[in-house]
């Protein structure tokens, strides 16, 4: 396609004009590997159309959000009955109730939940909360998980172990920096110096319990086993940012994976969104009763929200936790993503590159490197360059991965053996190449 009949790009460059960067959130944007997005017309099941009514089998699905696949006609009718309903009232709904009690259901860590709009409302309102509850104000995260663009979140490590963390981004002051200490991902001796320094004054630690935010990286158990003993030791809250593992790596989220590893297992505060919605704007936090009644209008925590448990996205995520909660469902996606990661590996290492997979129910992560990574620094030590050349044929061939090497990547129940098939069949051609 010559450059004047490629959609895409003569609208990438009139969304320029008026959008900054073009896009209205920047991992769209192809910094990260180069060229023109992918500006989506429709999509049905696991395919999208672009501009130019190219087909893609999409490996992101909205970043999470579609693990029933695009357009699931019963998911369709729910939300066609809400919208004849009314869109927004302002005032609460049953379905509000209905989605709360089957979330509590699924993740009975939590007695409450609180809904919101996005996985970024819910980090941020959780931690308030736990600020709130412990009074303490400093807290811990970790280096390449992300937690949505609230201030304080969006810090990265500083000099050293007890100074003050810096703002990774312009505009956030560094008052509020200041008390966010950025540790390593899986690095024991790191968290127990932190607490053992300055553990009294901590609030909480906030954790991407399967880092999707650098690829695919697991919390060892160890690390998390320590985490969970050394907040209760120290009055802390740990708070498990499942926004996007959450209902997608087992019905539980991973919070149940971990707790059949680690006896008497819970997280204090979960947060939720992207499969909590099905695709519409809906995310939400829970904890146990103690902490949740700290809340307004309960208690002096504020929080709120115009379109909080709007009642479409309710409809929409309500029928889509339905649907997953049938028997087997995600035992048959990890198996289906499985089929995928072993398929590239397998032709990874026929070509002679340098690979390795991993992955857990719909959420999975590759690299172009001998062994899995265990930690942000190792995750980067992936050539960006091969992996550039790698998401392009892709690309070209019709199959839509995450747009940088950092990205973890999504298989919805609509993926058929088929369309993995002939993705590993145009990755067998894309390896050769590199
Ligand atoms: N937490 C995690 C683990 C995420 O992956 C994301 C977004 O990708 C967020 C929070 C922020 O969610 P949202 O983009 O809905 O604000």
């Amino acid at each position: 396609m010559t450059q004047n009949t490629d959609l895409n790009i003569a609208l990438f460059e009139r969304a320029k004009q008026v959008i900054p960067g073009g896009v209205n959130s920047p991992v769209r944007a192809f910094a990260a590997v180069g060229g023109t997005p992918r500006f989506v017309q429709r999509a049905q099941g696991a395919y999208f159309w672009d501009q130019n009514q190219q087909q893609f089998t999409d490996y992101i699905g909205s970043w999470g959000p579609m693990i029933l696949g695009h357009g699931h006609p019963e998911v369709v009718a729910a939300v066609q009955a809400a919208v004849l309903e009314g869109f927004s009232f302002g005032a609460p709904t049953e379905r509000e109730v209905v989605l709360a009690e089957k979330i509590r259901a699924l993740m009975p860590s939590m007695d409450m939940v609180r809904m919101v709009s996005s996985g970024t409302e819910a980090g941020m309102s959780a931690l308030r909360l736990a600020r709130g509850f412990t009074g303490r104000n400093r807290i811990i995260k970790f280096n390449g998980c992300y937690h949505g663009h609230a201030d304080a979140l969006l810090v990265k490590a500083g000099s050293g172990l007890a100074t003050f963390g810096a703002s990774s981004s312009a505009g956030v002051p560094a008052d509020v920096a200041k008390d966010t200490v950025v540790l390593e991902y899986n690095d024991v001796a790191q968290l127990e110096e932190a607490f053992a320094s300055f553990g009294s004054e901590i609030a909480c630690v906030i954790m991407e319990p399967i880092a999707g935010n650098m690829n695919f990286v697991r919390a060892t158990v160890e690390f998390t086993r320590r985490i969970r003993e050394l907040t209760r030791e120290h009055g802390a809250l740990m708070i498990y940012d499942e926004v996007m593992t959450g209902f997608r790596v087992a019905l539980g989220g991973a919070q149940s994976l971990y707790a059949r590893e680690i006896a008497g297992f819970a997280p204090d505060i979960t947060v939720m969104g992207k499969v909590i919605g099905g695709g519409m704007p809906m995310a939400a936090f829970g904890a146990r009763r103690e902490i949740m009644e700290k809340l307004s209008p309960l208690g002096p925590v504020y929080q709120a929200g115009t379109l909080s448990g709007n009642p479409i996205a309710t409809a929409c995520g309500l029928k889509t936790l339905e649907l997953i909660s049938r028997p087997g469902f995600h035992t048959d996606l990890h198996l289906k993503t499985g089929h995928l990661m072993q398929g590239l590996k397998s032709e990874a290492q026929a070509a002679g590159v340098p690979f390795s997979v991993d992955w857990q129910g719909g959420l999975f992560g590759f690299y172009f490197l001998p062994e899995l990574p265990r930690t942000y620094a190792e995750v980067m030590k992936t050539d960006g360059k091969v992996f550039n050349k790698f998401y392009h044929g892709m690309l070209e061939r019709g199959h839509y991965f995450a747009p940088a090497l950092y990205e973890a990547g999504f298989v919805s129940a609509a993926h058929t053996d088929e369309d993995i098939d002939r993705t590993i069949e145009a990755a067998r051609e894309v390896f050769r190449t590199l």
